[in-house]
């Protein structure tokens, strides 16, 4: 390939198959709540991967991201966002940064979203997307999401992104109303569960089937 021929393709914005991915895999199967599809049609998802995987991005499936972990397939990400039913003044915390993009998308329509990734290498490349894509509103920690985030506490939402159990933790940072989201170990699969808090006790709904990379104890220093 010759060097302006380079020149083009880096520079592409994929504008195209982003459409094409919120029409196709979102709208057409059932996506509806219009902050998701707005934050979804503007986020580069190509620069939260490597520019290897770039021309990819958009396909309906998860991608690598190094450290044998992965991008969420678009729907999924979106699927979890519209579950928050986030109106747009929230502080949510996030467990499992990977590569950033879902932190994009709840940047996007919340006030300010904190998230924890257990993986080192991971936290510092989701720090430099994020600068690229300009979410300031992001603070990103690296360390094991399973204590949460003490210091914000209480969030209005806590989305996990990696599959498992839910660490009791979890539901004493949220506030009262608030919900948790994450894929539950289910057999060989995960179920997206949800769970809001009722002070003493919370309410519990069960949504798709799944297949999530699984939830660590601990910080790797990769
Ligand atoms: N939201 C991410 C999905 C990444 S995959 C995205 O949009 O790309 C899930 C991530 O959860 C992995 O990076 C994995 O390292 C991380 N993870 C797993 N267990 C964790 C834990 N206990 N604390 C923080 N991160 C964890």
């Amino acid at each position: 390939m010759n060097r302006s021929a380079m020149k083009v393709q880096t520079n592409q914005t994929f504008e195209r198959p982003r459409q094409r991915m919120v029409s196709d895999q979102l709208i057409a199967r059932g996506i509806c709540d219009a902050k998701v599809i707005e934050a979804m049609s503007s986020i580069p998802r190509h620069l939260f991967v490597d520019a290897a995987q770039a021309a990819r991005a958009y396909n309906d499936s998860a991608l690598p991201i190094g450290c044998s972990q992965t991008i969420s397939q678009p729907y999924m990400v979106a699927r979890m966002t519209e579950l928050l039913e986030l109106k747009g003044g929230e502080r949510v915390l996030e467990i499992g940064t990977g590569c950033g993009y879902q932190s994009a998308v709840l940047s996007r329509i919340c006030l300010r979203v904190y998230s924890i990734e257990r993986i080192e290498a991971l936290h510092h490349r989701a720090r430099q997307n994020l600068r690229a894509a300009r979410h300031a509103n992001v603070m990103l920690k690296c360390g094991d999401g399973l204590l949460g985030w003490e210091e914000y506490a209480p969030y209005d939402a806590i989305i996990v992104t990696a599959g498992g159990f839910a660490s009791d933790v979890w539901l004493q940072q949220l506030k009262v109303g608030g919900l948790l989201l994450l894929p539950e170990a289910d057999g060989s699969h995960h179920r997206l569960v949800r769970r809001r808090n009722l002070g003493q006790t919370y309410e519990q709904e069960y949504f798709d089937t799944c297949n999530f990379v699984p939830l660590l104890e601990g910080v790797n220093h990769y």
